[in-house]
């Protein structure tokens, strides 16, 4: 009898034992709950309102981290050097690139090219169609029981992004300028995408020197320029001396939202209006 409800207990246990996976950036707990739903509990490194590009790793979040399945990379470089300091804690845990099959723009700025390669994903819903594809594969390959959920979840996904695509490029007809300034560059798949020319006032997640400023500001008069991007967690003070300039207004935008969709659409609401001006 004890060894009949043992194994049930286990039986149960394994049928509805939640998985753990870690996403680098919010956005991508979205993604993953698209997909999974609540088969698994999703732990994201980077705490929200932050830089991506630097920020403080909580204890709590390492401790999720040592207990998941599966950790979903985007391609930044703090994933790496995160993954070699706790390499002896996390033998068990499969990494799986979501840039797989996705061609990386290099990060540019003014001309010039870096070779440093752009991690910003996620911010185009075709290439997300791509990324969801791969957390689709991984999440059927650690909890294959749930194979056909995932698959079904996987399309609906899919014709989402497909129709939030369409409507992006719905906003953006009949706009006078490609060109916007934001402070951060993580709009540089977007604007390829939609046809636009994202103008970055950091150059190399650093604050412009004072003639990097200056640039901007003609850059900006010259273009009659009316709003500047500013994001959640970045510096604010060569932006506003910009929009001080050349008398345009900042704007705040989060791309790095865990409300993925309703953040995008709203970005592009924001963008498009200012490029209708
Ligand atoms: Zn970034």
């Amino acid at each position: 009898m004890f060894r009949f409800l043992f194994s049930l207990f286990l039986l149960t246990y394994f049928a509805y034992a939640k998985g753990v996976v870690t996403v680098s950036i919010p956005p991508q707990a979205f993604f993953v709950e698209k997909i999974a739903k609540d088969t698994v509990d999703i732990n994201v490194l980077i705490p929200p309102n932050s830089d991506e590009h630097s920020f403080e790793l909580k204890p709590s979040v390492i401790k999720e981290l040592e207990k998941s399945d599966i950790y979903f990379a985007i391609g930044f470089s703090f994933e790496e050097s995160l993954l070699k300091r706790f390499k002896n804690t996390l033998k068990h845990l499969d990494i799986v690139k979501t840039q797989e099959n996705i061609n990386l723009l290099e990060q540019s700025h003014n001309g010039h090219k870096h070779s440093a390669l752009d991690t910003h994903i996620w911010l185009d819903p075709i290439l997300v169609k791509v990324q969801a594809q791969n957390i689709t594969n991984a999440l059927i390959k650690h909890y294959p029981q749930h194979k056909n959920f995932y698959e079904n979840n996987l399309k609906v996904f899919h014709d989402e992004l497909d129709s939030i695509d369409s409507d992006i490029k719905k906003k953006f007809q009949g706009i006078k300028n490609n060109k916007f300034i934001v402070y951060h560059p993580s709009w540089s798949y977007f604007a390829k995408r939609y046809e636009l020319m994202q103008i970055p006032v950091q150059i190399n997640n650093k604050e412009p020197k004072a003639r990097d400023l200056q640039r901007l500001i003609d850059i900006a008069k010259g273009e009659n320029i009316k709003v500047v991007f500013i994001q959640k967690g970045f510096s604010k003070e060569a932006a506003q001396t910009i929009a001080k300039e050349c008398n345009a207004r900042l704007e705040e935008i989060d791309h790095l939202s865990r409300d993925w969709k309703n953040e995008l659409l709203k970005s592009a609401d924001i963008l498009a209006y200012s490029l209708k001006e």
